[in-house]
């Protein structure tokens, strides 16, 4: 039997994207060729909109992954940018998570696993996948030795993608210049919030705690700047020694802190690049097998795993044969809405690696400028904040649409639980508050009404007077309207079904 979608990775973007095709209906199995799940810490900081679409999967005991995740991690209010010593304060930001949480990449992975076993997705360990073509029906691979079929993939096989090679993609971007040391360790001075040095001889590193007992210090030697992509490899290639690590700590912050017993250590570098298109006919790409980048402000994690979100309810929708052509290949399709994500992502970590990596004056006095802004909280904090949160991220809003159109629907009250609850990858909820509104007889299996709370002091104005509202299965808004005009038609673009238009005066 043909598969309907092979996913290549079962790092985090892989797991996410087969457990959200999984919750729309899409049979999907995951190839991973480590034999087990990871145990790498990589990806710490879980920000807002992360933990919002987290909230998406439900685990059918009342808990959602993000509660799982909640309970094993650590609520940190402040998150920071470049590594500067002023921090975005998150706390009040509109959503229920108002905090980044900091938790290894190895528990999300696990928690995604368990949630895919629990419904017997498949994931299949020790299953290298080595070749990857397709005709105008199908895609073929070969997995572990065996040749497997399904009629789409997705490659989240990471930076270094066999997929995204196979399909002939371009990964253009720049050449690296930096190497940088990070490790998870124990310290027997440890450190109670996170701590950032700066050396303009020697280097700048971070101490971040991360649990109890272990604490995440990463940083940067000024010996490891300004080197050749041939230096970059050569450095990345040795692996990094408790002992490096104390002599850096002791040179940037004067003190080792008493370092020792480290569970995962490695180098990473600013290698920049990104995918020239997130599609091929039957392939798609997400995650770091779309870009890569500086690893600075917890983002590739986040990032990936709000590329699955985007993606899986369309590639949902294409598999069961509704979905018009504006979420294939048109302008709300995956690849049109997560490039220009991406773009800003590398952009955001070239603008942090210019100001974490240069050591002269002029560096210096660019980062108390940039502290200066984020201390006063005026529009650039706030910009930063909403991006670095994820909360700000919206899509294309067509000219003349409603000014809510693209932007990311809050957490609102509806009758029955909140939005974020409600969100589900195979179906639209259309938002009725609007006490008489007989909108009921626009739903469908495409599409739930739910009466909704009209909010107020809303830091977005629209949501005061909107009187209905089209939400995606991603959690962003497809429409809205404040006379309840359009929303027939709304419905027909973008689930394929046919209604009668509600008149105005029944609203
Ligand atoms: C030091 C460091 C710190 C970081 N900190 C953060 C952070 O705080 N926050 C954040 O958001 N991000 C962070 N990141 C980035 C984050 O770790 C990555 O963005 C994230 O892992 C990407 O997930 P992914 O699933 O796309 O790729 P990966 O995690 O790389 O997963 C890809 C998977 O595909 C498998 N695979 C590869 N090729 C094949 C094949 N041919 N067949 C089968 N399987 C294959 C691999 O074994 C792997 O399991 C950090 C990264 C580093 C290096």
């Amino acid at each position: 039997m043909t598969m309907d979608v092979i996913v290549v990775g079962g790092g985090p973007v892989g797991l996410m994207t087969a457990a959200l095709l999984d919750a729309a209906g899409v049979r999907v199995e995951v190839y991973e060729r480590n034999v087990e799940p990871s145990g790498e810490s990589r990806g710490t900081t879980m920000h807002p909109r992360t933990l919002e679409v987290l909230t998406m999967l439900d685990i059918g005991d009342g808990r959602r992954v993000s509660d799982v995740l909640m309970a094993q991690g650590k609520r940190v209010r402040h998150a920071h940018f470049a590594t500067l010593r002023d921090m975005l304060d998150y706390h009040d930001l509109d959503t229920p998570f108002p905090f980044v949480l900091m938790v290894p990449q190895w528990r999300t992975e696990r928690a995604l696993v368990e949630y895919l076993r629990a419904r017997a997705v498949p994931v299949h360990y020790g299953a290298e996948v080595t070749d990857v073509e397709q005709s105008a029906d199908e895609v073929r691979i070969r997995a572990g030795g065996t040749p497997r079929a399904a009629r789409y993939l997705v490659g989240a096989d990471g930076a270094h993608s066999m997929v995204r090679r196979a399909a002939g993609i371009d990964f253009p971007g720049g050449v690296p210049t930096v190497v940088g040391f990070v490790a998870d360790v124990q310290l027997a001075e440890p450190v109670h919030s996170a701590q950032y040095f700066w050396n303009h001889v020697a280097g700048h590193a971070s101490v971040v705690p991360l649990t109890e007992t272990t604490t995440r210090v990463f940083g940067v030697e000024v010996t490891d700047t300004g080197l050749t992509a041939d230096q970059v490899r050569r450095r990345q290639a040795e692996p990094l020694t408790p002992e490096d690590l104390s002599r850096a700590l002791k040179a940037i912050c004067g003190t080792d802190f008493g370092v020792h017993s480290p569970s995962w250590m490695s180098r990473s570098s600013n290698t920049s690049r990104h995918a020239a298109c997130y599609r091929k006919g039957r392939i798609l790409l997400a995650g770091d097998a779309a870009h890569v980048h500086l690893p600075a402000g917890g983002q590739g994690l986040n990032v990936g795993l709000q590329d699955a979100t985007n993606l899986a309810w369309k590639l949902a929708a294409e598999v069961h044969g509704w979905a018009p052509e504006r979420l294939i290949t048109g302008e709300a399709g995956y690849d049109s809405e997560r490039r220009p994500v991406a773009e800003r992502l590398v952009a955001s970590t070239l603008a942090q690696d210019a100001l974490m990596h240069n050591f002269s004056r002029a560096g210096e006095a660019l980062r108390e400028m940039f502290c200066g802004f984020i201390e006063r909280r005026g529009e650039l904090a706030a910009d930063l904040s909403g991006w670095l949160s994820g909360l700000a991220v919206g899509y294309r809003r067509p000219e003349g649409a409603h000014s809510l159109v693209g932007t990311r629907a809050p957490d609102l009250a509806l009758t029955q639980g909140t939005l974020l609850r409600a969100l589900r990858p195979d179906r639209f909820l259309l938002l009725d508050f609007a006490d008489e509104a007989p909108l009921a007889g626009l739903g469908s299996t495409r599409v739930e009404v739910a009466a909704a709370q009209r909010p107020t002091g809303m830091p977005d104005p629209g949501w005061d007077t909107v009187c209905a509202a089209l939400i995606r299965p991603d959690g962003h808004v497809a429409y809205a309207t404040e006379s309840g005009s359009g929303l027939a038609d709304a419905i027909a673009a973008w689930t394929g079904f046919d209604h009668e238009p509600v008149p105005a005066r029944e609203l």
